[in-house]
């Protein structure tokens, strides 16, 4: 049976996709003409056939771009199914795919087995310095340099909708990822966040911050008021939505301690969950 993923649809044009089986990652889908463009992908192929079947309903010429908002597993592996699409990130992205993605794909792998299925797709058109547009018909998307959370983060804005596709920079998780992420360069980056004119901001996990949330969430530090746990520290499935405040997976290795609390107006995204990053 094929997994319940919840599906929104934000505008005439835009579509959310928020995964059950991965910590709420998402995925977005925006329609132009006859093509799609994809913002970021979901990691099990039971959930990205749900969004192919989408696309061959929107989409007649198919998906003809996907951009990574980051390297990191739970963002990439779907592309494995849109295989004609150029797909675009910052030039570190890549490098970091090339680096760590397809050893880790093949331990993910054994934990997973419908993640068999999954190829690696390395981005094929990258840029490096200052920010990339890319237009279409009545739509830009401006993609903006914002590391912290990794390197090579970036974020999306459709810029006619106010709409920020912010990956893992926002994210309803109480925690962050990275082990290499910048803590400093995060709360800059979420600070930025704050500062734009936006209507609607997509997070990298959970759920859509509309416009009359945005401040609270940006003060609270972009903690979530329903934080929950993982379960497991691999690709094996997590558990889908805790009920109770999350443990740090780290406290004996490093973590600071913020992530196991409540949230509170000084506490902002810490290095958990290294099973995540790829
Ligand atoms: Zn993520």
């Amino acid at each position: 049976m094929i997994a319940p993923m919840h599906t929104e649809r934000l505008s005439d044009d835009v579509y959310v996709f928020t995964s059950e089986l991965y910590y709420q990652v998402t995925a977005s889908l925006i329609v132009s003409g006859t093509i799609g463009v994809l913002i970021d992908t979901l990691p099990f192929p039971e959930e990205t056939v749900q969004i192919a079947q989408l696309v061959n309903r929107l989409c007649p010429d198919g998906v003809r771009y996907i951009i990574y908002t980051q390297h990191q597993a739970d963002h990439v592996y779907g592309a494995a199914f849109f295989p004609r699409a150029e797909v675009i990130s910052h030039t570190l992205c890549r490098e970091l795919m090339i680096a760590h993605g397809f050893e880790a794909l093949e331990q993910a792998k054994t934990q997973s087995p419908s993640l068999n299925l999954v190829r690696l797709r390395l981005p094929t058109i990258t840029f490096d310095k200052g920010n990339f547009a890319l237009r279409l018909p009545g739509k830009t998307l401006e993609l903006l340099r914002l590391p912290g959370h990794t390197p090579d983060s970036i974020a999306v804005l459709f810029q006619e909708e106010k709409l920020l596709f912010a990956g893992d920079t926002i994210m309803a998780l109480p925690t962050v990822s990275d082990p290499g992420a910048d803590v400093a360069a995060i709360r800059q980056a979420i600070e930025l966040v704050a500062g734009m004119q936006l209507d609607c901001i997509v997070q990298g996990h959970g759920e859509i911050i509309l416009r009359g949330e945005i401040k609270e969430n940006m003060r609270r530090g972009n903690h979530t008021s329903k934080p929950w746990s993982p379960k497991s520290k691999n690709w094996s499935r997590p558990a889908r939505r805790a009920k109770r405040p999350p443990a740090c997976p780290l406290s004996s290795a490093g973590c600071r301690g913020c992530c196991s609390t409540e949230p509170s107006p000084s506490c902002i995204p810490q290095m958990c969950l290294r099973s995540m990053t790829a």
